[in-house]
């Protein structure tokens, strides 16, 4: 019978996001380009639904030297990579997220793509891993609020990758001292030589006559280990076998969305004022909660870049602040007592693309040219 133990293990290291110069990089290789930006916001922060990473990468090996940073990769987008000759666009939305069935010109988006391998422009999109960031699209929202913040945290929690993907949990196998328990020895390396995953982790030598193996090892190799010990020909062998499962740690800072507390609490025009100011936008849309006047004071803040409906809807705070609600989410929102400040979709993520830029800049070198779109901006607006 096996003792399986829940206990959280934390064996690895906090994942932190170093915002700065790697090395002077020359020449570099896309390869390398998509390293440092996986090193800066690291994929395993994305939504499981999420389609990030490198989604187009020509077919010749090409030096990076010009990258365009996008929120959208739209058709005017697309003309100003063109003629400027970039290598690379880095487009926060993912241009290919529904699977494509073909690549033709009929549709906008396959003639995108179409355009993009045509002129050898690699497309990265970092998407729902740049929200989730500590220092991402999410606190750069949250900057709004200035210094009269005093606290700004996830409203969900992001976790750090496995080390080794799927290596699960961890076995501890006591071997004794005898030509059985070398043997056994033998075939618990042999197994774990065998998937691609596992690992030995420790092999000791214990105060009671015993060895103990440690294996780290994806769950389905878990029936064979077992099958390994039972083999001992000691009363039940795998009775003093330990199996714990490893938990992946949560991540100080990173997560979905974020809910601020003011240290002042300000009134609900402030609020307004503040998000119009850091946006650089003239109008925002703004539902009042229940019979709050304007004068009411806001002390929480639960904020989402881009669409926050479905993150927000059970968070308790005075303002939600977000891209786009629908009507009726709206209504909800402003009878449960939320004030609701919507500013649409895009204007809260584009304006972080400048400050993302400088840390882009930081990590690549002199070598690689780095802009922001002109032509990519929110398809509404307000006439
Ligand atoms: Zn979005």
């Amino acid at each position: 019978m096996l003792r399986n133990c829940a206990r959280h293990l934390v064996r690895h290291h906090f994942q932190q996001v170093i915002f700065q110069s790697t090395a002077t990089m020359s020449s570099l290789t896309l390869n390398s380009v998509v390293d440092e930006f996986n090193r800066l916001a690291p994929l395993s922060l994305a939504e499981s639904w999420d389609n990030v990473g490198l989604l187009v990468e020509p077919t010749s090996a090409k030096i990076i030297k010009k990258i365009l940073l996008t929120n959208d990769l739209t058709n005017s987008v697309m003309q100003e990579a063109e003629s400027s000759s970039v290598d690379l666009i880095y487009s926060y939305h993912p241009p290919i997220f529904a699977p494509l069935k073909r690549i033709t010109a009929s549709n906008w988006k396959e003639k995108i793509i179409a355009r993009c391998l045509e002129n050898k422009i690699a497309v990265y999109s970092p998407h729902t891993a740049l929200d989730a960031l500590k220092g991402g699209v999410n606190d750069w929202l949250a900057e709004a609020f200035g210094s009269n913040v005093a606290s700004c945290n996830p409203l969900t929690t992001s976790y750090a990758a496995f080390p080794r993907r799927n290596c699960t949990h961890m076995v501890e196998i006591p071997v004794p001292f005898n030509p059985e328990g070398k043997k056994l020895v033998r075939s618990i390396l042999e197994l774990v030589a065998s998937v691609p995953e596992a690992r030995l982790e420790e092999h000791i030598s214990t105060a009671d006559g015993y060895e103990q193996m440690t294996i780290m090892a994806p769950e389905k190799a878990l029936p064979s280990i077992i099958e390994l010990v039972n083999q001992c020909s000691f009363a039940n062998a795998s009775r003093y076998v330990r199996i714990i499962r490893v938990e992946k740690p949560p991540i100080p800072g990173s997560g979905m969305g974020r809910l601020i507390r003011l240290s002042e609490p300000i009134t609900i025009n402030r609020v307004v004022e503040l998000v119009k100011s850091h946006l650089k936008l003239q109008h925002v849309r703004l539902a009042t909660a229940g019979n709050a006047e304007n004068n009411m004071n806001v002390e929480t803040i639960a904020l989402c870049a881009g669409s926050g409906a479905s993150l927000l809807k059970n968070v308790k705070a005075d303002v939600f602040l977000t891209g786009e609600m629908s009507h009726h989410e709206v209504l909800d929102a402003v009878h449960r007592g939320t004030s609701v400040i919507l500013c649409e979709h895009s204007n809260t993520e584009r304006g972080f693309l400048s400050k993302w830029k400088e840390v882009l800049h930081s990590a690549l070198g002199e070598d690689v040219q780095i802009d922001v779109s002109l032509n990519d901006h929110d398809p509404l607006q307000v006439v």
